[in-house]
């Protein structure tokens, strides 16, 4: 972007975004490891609500239910996960291959299980036809829940304030109750536990967050935990992996922790992960120690080991091929309408014929996406370089990637808020659903979707999300 492009006509109605934002806790950290409190932004945002597609924002919700299965039952086939992952894990064996030697960790005794997971879409444009298609589902630390929430509320409020001219209808703002749900999810599955477990109203309880040191996105993280007080009076505590290790035992296989600064031990009932999906998270030994010790006790993992690897882009591949997704999903209705959304992906396997797939991707470099097993935006492969990439990997460092077909988003005009500045380019979206998943012992407590997230980058940007300094926050203003 340009300063040529800055948006100066809206001045009056932008100021009150970015005080809206200041002012409602739409904030980020501008540096890492920012002491609490200082050296705060306004989170990057969307001046308007974008449009979106009203029959796939509604086809994406409904296909909610049927995912959060999908997850359950393919973590739980430990067989298909470790054939599926073999070649994967060889080559990528310090991320990939430690957390398939971590299914051996799971406890056998039942417990309860929470799923928080957010399944990503951009809607596909083609011969004037607007169809939705999966860009991945995410099984890990999927964030922004909170902020997105926010960030629906400044929409609203700005649609109908004279400052601003959106020309919106209200009534095409759908409700987005991220935040509740999610606070509500988090509450059932502790409640759940302590049922589960007969664990006495005399111990002190709660649901660790496990955080990345210095995380500059903490306060999306805290209005869930300040969320989770306030309604529910249930202690969320941030630890990162490094002081589970240090401070966390198991006891008669809970997951207990002495944190020097609680003064008490704390039964943890959830450990709810927003960090150990990159390996950087994995500095050192001691972050998988913390992960083995969380894996095998009985505390809901949010999400275990085979949970995370089912987000994996190689299962979301395998997913793909005919049959696949169907195995995993009752009704064959259900299943047609989340096929219905992939997007062609191809293994890079010799086995599986890779050596063509490679060929077709250099080729044509523009019509696909390199994918590694990595998570957090910002590793993908496009055009000239994926070309090159092909062209020079051996066959097995070309195995722990997938060739995704390129999904075309619709493109429009929007105005991104960065730093107090405004920008008008052309900007696509990505729509994500939040879903919710509770098991107690092997049975369904709570399945459902939990609000949405729109996030949306200059169209000239190949790759990333908000956290990567690329997309920022935004809502969906439904068209037909
Ligand atoms: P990550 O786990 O890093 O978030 P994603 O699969 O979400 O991985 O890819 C990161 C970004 O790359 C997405 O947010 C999207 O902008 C872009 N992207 C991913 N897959 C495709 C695709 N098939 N076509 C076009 N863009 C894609
Ligand atoms: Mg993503």
């Amino acid at each position: 972007m340009t300063a040529s492009e800055m948006d100066t006509t809206d001045y009056l109605g932008i100021a009150e975004a970015l005080s809206y934002a200041a002012s409602h806790g739409i904030i980020v950290s501008q540096a890492k490891n920012s002491a609490i409190g200082t050296n705060l932004s306004h989170a990057p945002m969307t001046y308007r609500p974008t449009p979106l597609h009203r029959p796939c924002y509604h086809h994406a919700i409904d296909i909610t239910n049927a995912l959060n299965t999908v997850v359950y039952r393919i973590a739980h086939n430990h067989t298909y996960l470790r054939e599926s992952l073999a070649e994967t894990a060889s080559a990528d064996a310090e991320f990939t291959g430690r957390l398939l030697a971590l299914l051996d960790n799971a406890p056998t005794k039942p417990s309860v299980e929470l799923g928080i997971f957010r399944y990503d879409y951009f809607v596909h444009e083609q011969s004037n036809k607007k169809e939705l298609r999966m860009v991945e589902m995410n099984c890990i630390a999927a964030s922004f829940g909170c902020l997105s929430t926010k960030t629906s509320e400044m929409h609203r409020f700005l649609s109908t304030h004279p400052t601003c001219n959106f020309n919106i209808n209200t009534n095409d703002l759908p409700q987005n109750d991220a935040t509740t749900a999610l606070t509500r999810t988090f509450s059932v599955a502790h409640k759940e536990y302590l049922k589960l477990h007969n664990i006495s109203e005399n111990r002190s309880t709660g649901i660790a967050m496990i955080v990345q040191p210095g995380e500059r996105n903490a306060y999306d993280q805290d209005i869930l935990r300040s969320a989770v007080w306030e309604s529910a009076k249930i202690l969320m505590i941030r630890v990162t992996l490094e002081e589970i290790n240090q401070y966390g035992v198991l006891e008669d296989g809970h997951l207990v922790l002495r944190l020097p600064s609680m003064g008490y031990p704390v039964l943890i009932t959830i450990s709810y992960y927003r960090a150990g999906y990159t390996p950087d998270d994995y500095p050192s030994e001691k972050q998988w120690m913390a992960r083995g010790l969380i894996e095998s006790s009985l505390a809901a993992k949010c999400p275990s080991a085979a949970v995370q690897l089912v987000g994996t882009k190689k299962i979301q591949q395998i997913l793909d091929k005919p049959g696949e997704i169907e195995r995993f999903v009752d009704r064959a209705e259900d299943a047609a309408a989340i096929r219905a959304t992939f997007a062609a992906q191809y293994s890079l396997s010799t086995a599986d014929g890779g050596d063509e797939v490679a060929k077709m991707g250099i080729e044509r470099s523009g019509d696909f996406v390199l994918k590694p097993q990595r998570e957090g935006g910002g590793n993908n492969i496009y055009s000239q370089e994926m070309k090159e990439a092909l062209q020079t990997m051996t066959a097995e460092e070309r195995s722990a990637y997938v060739l995704m077909e390129r999904i075309r988003p619709v493109v429009v005009k929007g105005t991104l808020l960065r730093d107090g500045r405004s920008f008008v380019v052309d900007i696509v979206s990505e729509f994500g659903v939040y879903g919710v998943h509770v098991i107690t012992a092997g049975k369904d407590v709570e399945n459902g979707s939990a609000g949405t997230l729109l996030r949306s980058k200059s169209a000239s940007q190949d790759d990333g999300g908000v956290a990567a300094g690329v997309a920022v926050l935004d809502s969906p203003v439904l068209v037909d």
